[in-house]
């Protein structure tokens, strides 16, 4: 089931567009099960969770690169720095501080996203457009982050049946995406994601130019939350 889902979305998107597999609220029989079938990036929402299935599937599936994709608190970042792959909802310079504080105590590198708020809900987080430009160039150039890679932006849109919203809300970010990119200069070389899109608009993210998708119940079914 799981294998035949993930081969029908890898089969419509691009090669060179990231399909990152959101686990959240789903058992590690169901990564497991992915990652079988060859899939290496998982997202989880929530610390406490992604920490205990990530010691549950260090021997099984050793290779994951876990992306973080929900609300992070700061007093939360010590649990992943020592394990997860990419923070994509750095919405915050506090919370940027303290990923390269912990980032530092476990001498890795962390690569993040900032994310940007681009729907019409104000229930969602993330930068102002303004915002996420100066927060760029303060990570950039500041030379106070030596641990974190600022590889690019995330964003969600709107949850509506709006096919037209959501083109717009997508062309809006990919746009202030090349903004912040062509600010940032060509020193920026990591700074080359946009992730955008979830089951029901990856599509449409992908023709507004997202590289990375996150896609759950399109994979794993529905789940009984958000
Ligand atoms: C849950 C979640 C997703 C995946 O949602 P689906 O609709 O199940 O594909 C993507 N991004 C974020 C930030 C999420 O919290």
């Amino acid at each position: 089931m799981i294998a035949d889902h993930l081969k029908t979305i890898l089969d419509t998107i691009p090669a060179d567009v990231r399909l990152v597999a959101v686990s959240k609220f789903h058992p590690t029989t169901a990564i497991e099960e992915a990652y079988a079938a060859g899939q290496r990036f998982f997202g989880e929402n929530r610390v406490q969770e992604m920490v205990e299935k990530a010691a549950q599937l260090r021997e099984t599936c050793p290779d994951i690169k876990w992306h973080q994709i929900g609300t992070l608190q700061r007093n939360k970042v010590k649990y992943i720095a020592p394990f997860v792959s990419m923070i994509e909802s750095v919405d915050s310079l506090s919370l940027a501080k303290e990923i390269e504080k912990q980032a530092a105590k476990s001498d890795r590198k962390i690569a993040i996203l900032l994310q940007t708020h681009i729907a019409k809900e104000d229930t969602k987080s993330g930068f102002s457009p303004d915002e996420v430009m100066q927060a760029a160039k303060e990570i950039q150039t500041s030379g106070n982050y030596p641990h974190l890679v600022l590889s690019g932006l995330m964003g969600m849109g709107t949850l509506t049946e709006d096919r037209e919203l959501t083109r717009r809300e997508f062309a809006n970010l990919a746009s202030l995406y090349h903004d912040v990119k062509a600010t940032l200069g060509p020193d920026a070389k990591s700074f080359c994601e946009l992730s955008m899109g979830m089951s029901d608009d990856y599509p449409i993210a992908i023709k507004q130019g997202a590289t990375i998708v996150r896609v759950g119940s399109a994979i794993f079914g529905t789940r009984a939350y958000r």
